[in-house]
């Protein structure tokens, strides 16, 4: 027999091996080897058997990494998909779909020594104080881990040796499996009552979930049920019980003998998360490991997970993107929580979005697909207009519990009072102040990214944007420049504000920092008990947690943060949130600017009010009619997607069209720039047959130069991504680039800025 392979150095090639007898019926599609290649040894996976090959002299694969096939055919067939769908060599999307951890020749399970009791044949022998201590504790666990026992006891490895020779004890090395959540301590939990929004939008998933017939590879198949009736957007305002859902969905997939995946955003990966989801399985008759996965597990933690789904104990897993790929089988239900969120796009090859792939896998394999938000992608819910997706719809809160009062305060005018660019409104300040008396909690929410990015006049609000692009051109300091970087749009930055009646000449001089909100805090309210949660605090993996523990146990009065406070944290006592400047994230240089805004201000809104006590939520901004700002005061999502889908509609923008954007960078700003021209020409030229194509740029990018490389971008915009990434993957082999000027490709890329 012959193992067709695909090597882990990507060359966009496949290679036969011929198997060695004693490999006899161990090799099969998916299996890691260890192959020649060369003078080197190198690993891959086996994509293929054959009888035969038309290349003579095979040489014999040396050895096969683990017992089982490490990519089941399923995920292997996604990982060709995504190979193509995204623009990327077979072997790239293959070390995506495998952890570092599993895909390493050398991680494997961790042996022990472990201790355990010999049933004693005839009299007790007398026992030492030492022994007869060592002894209890073996007694009382049957079996623990010899580490464990020294520790418990205090006693020495001799000691243990001594019981070993009576005859009492029995010393082996074996398997002892790392659990990340071992030090928690997990109450189960029963399935909660359902309000009927909720019971409806379940009976709605239940009955999409079905047995699946034995075997089912072909993407798209015809199936009894239709593929669209299989994935469903859940629009669920903040607080209306979607994990609830989730829960009581998995519970069916469970019964129908199915498993499931569960993604939600590497920041809400929380202990308390995933800690609803252990307790709900860990006993009953639907008792189950629940596996997880992400990035802050040790490398032996992800090995012992990742096999623990392989093979079959853990049937559900919850993890951050890499997740998808998680070989649950057979696979019943995919959840997707904040479906759109961000983090779900991988930024380097293979760079997929993981809600789009596990759509597409649960085409492949007939599972349910539900993509789950307060604020769904324009995506998302343009599909699910189109009757692509299923649409439920949760409108209220659990338990009756009503949305925050949410008041947008006009900054220009706060700033025109006279006393310099304030940070507070009066109107805040005096919030905080009665919030603070009667011993309630407040969350002041800072969106730093973008800080310097845009020019804006805190006066009147103006904001420098594009002619073109209906983008914000990103300004530039030092060379005091205003550019576009969809297009290459350049302006000089003007002395005063070109509003006419406004003319103020401190346009240039605007931003602040989270650091100085606090500062400013402290000194307004001298007694309160302050802490900041960004980035820059979060030196410690411990730190997230505990400035949460203390914040839930009412140690600290004012949370100070980034986005990392925006999501899915519940805390009773928060009774006012404040939007410190809603307009940063308003204008960055990105057509989703306004999409971004409106999601992050409901949802750090979803924030308050989640106890006995109504919310409230101040909103500053400098631009206070935009659309963005005002859809969130009165928590209107459609209403926001109306108006946002015609500005999309209008540019040709996603979701009515998709991007590919290509980057070129290098060290010699000339070289890339001319590569970059040469690019556009070849694109122009070779792509004439795609008739929607509209190709921008070359424009500098917005991070116009990294780690001294010198970065342009090109932004190619068509409905027809499929053709355009096969036209983009046969290009990019025939361009010959200069050496050091390095060319990628972004499918459906969701940062601009
Ligand atoms: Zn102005
Ligand atoms: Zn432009």
């Amino acid at each position: 027999m012959i193992a067709r392979v695909t090597l882990e150095i990507a060359l966009r090639k496949e290679f036969d091996y011929a198997i060695p007898p004693e490999f006899a019926g161990q090799v099969e599609v998916g299996s890691r080897v260890k192959v020649p290649f060369g003078p080197r040894q190198v690993l891959g996976v086996v994509t293929s058997l054959l009888e035969a090959s038309t290349h003579p002299n095979l040489r014999p694969v040396l050895k096969i990494i683990g017992r089982q096939s490490q990519v089941t055919p399923r995920v292997l067939q996604l990982a060709r998909w995504i190979a193509e769908y995204y623009c990327c060599p077979v072997e790239i999307a293959l070390k995506g779909v495998l952890p570092e951890a599993v895909r390493k020749e050398a991680e494997g399970w961790r042996q022990r020594l472990f201790v355990s009791i010999v049933p004693p044949s005839g009299g007790m022998p007398k026992l030492t104080r030492r022994q007869q201590d060592a002894w209890n504790v073996i007694e009382e666990w049957r079996e623990l881990p010899l580490q464990e026992l020294l520790r418990l006891t205090g006693t020495t490895a001799k000691t243990v040796r001594q019981l070993e020779d009576l005859g009492l004890v029995a010393i082996r090395r074996k398997v002892s499996e790392r659990d990340p959540y071992a030090q928690e301590h997990i109450l189960p939990t029963q399935p909660l009552r359902l309000n009927p929004e909720q019971s409806a939008a379940l009976a709605k998933i239940q009955k999409a979930i079905v047995a699946p017939p034995s075997s089912r590879l072909t993407p798209h198949a015809s199936d009894s049920v239709p593929a669209a009736s299989r994935t469903f957007l859940l629009h669920g305002v903040t607080g209306s019980g979607k994990t609830e859902v989730y829960l009581q969905a998995i519970a069916h997939a469970l019964e129908q003998g199915q498993g499931a995946i569960v993604l939600v955003p590497e920041i809400s990966l929380t202990p308390q998360t995933v800690e609803r989801f252990k307790a709900r399985f860990s006993s009953g008759k639907l008792q189950t490991l629940v596996a997880v996965l992400h990035s802050h597990l040790s490398a032996g933690e992800r090995h012992d997970e990742w096999h623990k789904i392989r093979q079959g104990r853990a049937r559900i897993v919850i993890g951050a993107r890499s997740a998808i790929f998680a070989p649950v089988d057979p696979l019943g239900l995919i959840v997707v929580d904040e479906e759109h969120e961000h983090s779900y796009k991988q930024e380097e090859a293979p760079r997929y979005h993981a809600r789009d792939v596990a759509v597409v896998r649960g085409q492949m394999e007939g599972a349910v697909v539900v993509l789950g938000s307060a604020t769904p992608s324009l995506e998302s819910f343009y599909n699910a207009q189109r009757a692509k997706y299923a649409l439920l719809e949760m409108p209220s809160r659990v338990d009756d519990q009503k949305l925050p009062i949410v008041r947008v305060v006009d900054m220009r005018k706060e700033n025109r009072k006279g006393k310099g660019v304030q940070i507070f409104s009066q109107q805040l300040k005096e919030a905080i102040t009665r919030r603070l008396e009667k011993a309630e909690q407040v969350i002041l929410f800072l969106n730093r990214r973008g800080f310097s990015t845009s020019l804006q006049c805190p006066l009147c609000g103006y904001v420098a944007q594009c002619p073109n692009c209906s983008v914000s051109l990103t300004y530039h300091r030092a060379a005091l420049k205003l550019l576009c970087h969809v297009c290459g749009h350049q302006a000089t930055v003007p002395q005063v504000c070109p509003q006419s009646n406004c003319a103020n000449p401190a346009i240039r001089y605007s931003g602040l920092g989270t650091q100085r909100v606090e500062e400013t805090l402290g000194r307004l309210f001298p007694a309160a008990r302050i802490r900041r949660m960004d980035s820059d605090v979060l030196k410690r993996k411990d730190d997230y947690r505990r400035i949460l523990t203390d914040f839930r146990t009412g140690k600290i009065d004012i949370l100070v943060g980034t986005q990392m406070i925006a999501k899915g944290l519940h805390f009773p006592n928060v009774t006012l949130v404040g939007i410190v400047h809603a307009d940063l994230s308003l204008h960055i240089a990105d057509f989703r600017a306004g999409e971004r805004t409106f999601q992050l201000l409901t949802q750090v809104a979803g924030r308050a009010g989640r106890g006995d006590v109504e919310g409230e939520v101040f909103v500053q901004a400098f631009t206070p009619f935009h659309p963005a700002i005002q859809y969130a005061r009165r928590h209107d999502f459609p209403g926001f997607y109306e108006q946002e889908i015609e500005f999309r509609e209008q540019l040709k923008y996603p979701p009515l069209s998709r991007i590919a954007l290509l980057m070129l960078k290098g060290r010699n700003e000339e070289k890339v720039m001319f590569s970059a021209n040469h690019v556009r020409c070849q694109l122009e030229k070779e792509l004439a047959v795609l008739k929607d194509l509209i190709i921008a740029g070359p424009a500098p990018a917005p991070l116009a130069r990294a780690e001294a490389n010198y970065r342009y971008q090109i932004m190619l915009r068509t409905r027809q991504m499929t053709q355009l990434s096969r036209h983009l993957a046969r290009l990019t082999e025939s361009w010959s680039l200069p050496a050091d000027v390095v060319l990628s490709v972004d499918i459906d890329p969701v940062d601009l800025a």
